[in-house]
Formats: structure tokens, C-alpha cells, sequence
């Protein structure tokens, strides 16, 4: 059976992180989490007071976006990827509300998105891959065999991540979640370099109502239908 690239786009907060996770692991695929990249870049900028007043210090951004190494490494227990910026593990730091705030705005910027999607071509390029993110299936990889765009409510999405925040110990207020979802679909839809969208060739699958397990096996059985056509 040929390998095959399998981009996963969607709103943030629906789970896709976790679904293409579990994805690979079923089909022995790596996995690459976009989104983790664009987090990374955000809080490079927070350490080094690149953010003033809400606003990015675009040009010293610039100056330094090709030195900002990060890398992922499999955690020897759990198996999942964590983040390294710059030789650190970032992996908490990235998931926090503070973070969440700045990410879009970071991620909306010319020069970011093109210096983190050659990097993700790159490590496209064995294919055997899961990609999630906001532009996978549209630019990073337009010939993707499969692409899944996700989507769920608004509120079943902040529900979603103030779990997440709680269970993790972090303090949490659904509200300016809520918030922070709404204010990130916005950016995300309406920037104007690859904007989130889905892609036409994409299969929708909307999981408001679904469980993890009833979700996997819809995409195991898109998988096998594709894999089968290749
Ligand atoms: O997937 P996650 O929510 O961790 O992504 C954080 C943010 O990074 C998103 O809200 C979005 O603004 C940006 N992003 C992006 N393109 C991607 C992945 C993430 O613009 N491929």
C-alpha cells in the first residue's frame, strides 16, 4: 500500500491535535502538529519583548524568524510529541491562555507562514504523514491524497478546551475562552495570507456530537477507501 499524506484542517479547539494523533498511531504514520510551530514563534516573541502593548515588533521578528529553531522529539513514556524551541522544551508554555492570545496575530504575519510551511513541506516530503492545522489541505499541501476539514460549535469547542486547561491543573474562565475561540476563528478566516478555509476536495466532518472512537472509525474507514483507490 502506497503512503500517503493526510492534512487535517479545522477550527481551532475541535480535537485535531488529538484525532490526527491517534490517527498516525493507528496507521503507524507520523505525526506533525502545525499549529504547535506557529505557538513556538508566538512565545519566541513574548521571551524576547518582541510584543509591546499587544503589538508585534514586526521587523525584529523578521530579522531573526530563520534562526528560531524548533524541533519535535516523541516523549519516551507517553509517545507524544513535544515541542523544542530552540533546544527547550516548550511543550506546557505553548498551550497557555498567553500564548492562545498572541498566536493568531503571529501566525497572520507574511514571513512567518512562509518560513513554517517550507519547513512543513520539508518534513512532509517521506509522506506517511498527518498534518494538522489551518492550511494544510489548502497550501502546504494542495496534492494531500487526504484532507479532513473539522469543524464543531463554538461553545462545544471553548467546553472542549477548558477541560483541557482545568484537567492540566491551569486556571480557567469558559467565558474568555469562549472568547479567545471566536477572536481566533476571526483571525484565522479573514487573514490574508491563506486564510482558513476548506479545502474543495476536503471531506467535512463536523464531531460536535461524535466521540472520539465513533470519529476514528470514520477516518479509518476514509483511510482505507482512499488507500484502496491509490
Ligand atoms: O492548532 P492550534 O490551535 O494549536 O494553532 C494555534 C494557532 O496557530 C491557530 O489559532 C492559528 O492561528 C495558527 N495556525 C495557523 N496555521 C496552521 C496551524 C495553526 O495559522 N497551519
Amino acid at each position: 500500500m502506497k503512503n500517503i499524506v493526510i492534512a487535517i484542517d479545522g477550527f481551532s479547539s475541535c480535537g485535531k491535535s488529538t484525532m490526527a494523533k491517534a490517527l498516525a498511531r493507528n496507521i503507524g504514520y507520523l505525526y506533525f502538529d502545525s499549529g504547535a510551530m506557529y505557538r513556538a514563534v508566538a512565545l519566541y516573541c513574548m521571551q524576547n519583548n518582541m510584543i509591546q502593548e499587544g503589538n508585534i515588533d514586526i521587523k525584529a521578528l523578521r530579522s531573526k524568524i530563520s534562526e528560531i529553531e524548533i524541533t519535535f522529539q516523541a516523549d519516551p513514556e507517553t509517545k507524544n510529541s513535544i515541542t523544542f524551541l530552540n533546544g527547550v522544551n516548550v511543550e506546557h508554555e505553548i498551550r497557555s491562555l498567553e500564548v492562545s492570545r498572541f498566536v493568531s496575530q503571529v501566525a497572520a504575519i507574511d514571513f512567518v507562514r512562509t518560513e513554517m510551511v517550507d519547513r512543513q513541506r520539508e518534513m512532509g516530503k517521506a509522506k506517511g504523514i498527518v498534518m494538522d492545522g489551518r492550511d494544510i489541505g489548502t497550501t502546504v499541501f494542495p496534492q494531500a491524497e487526504m484532507k479532513v476539514f473539522v469543524t464543531a460549535s463554538a461553545e462545544v469547542r471553548a467546553q472542549r478546551r477548558y477541560d483541557e486547561l482545568t484537567a492540566r491543573g491551569d486556571k480557567a474562565n469558559f467565558q474568555e475562552i469562549l472568547e479567545n475561540v471566536l477572536q481566533r476563528d476571526h483571525i484565522d478566516q479573514t487573514r490574508e495570507v491563506s486564510p482558513l478555509k476548506k479545502a474543495d476536495d476536503a471531506l467535512l466532518l463536523d464531531n460536535s456530537h461524535m466521540t472520539r472512537e465513533e470519529q476514528m472509525v470514520w477516518l479509518i474507514e476514509e483511510f482505507n477507501k482512499l488507500t484502496k483507490e491509490c
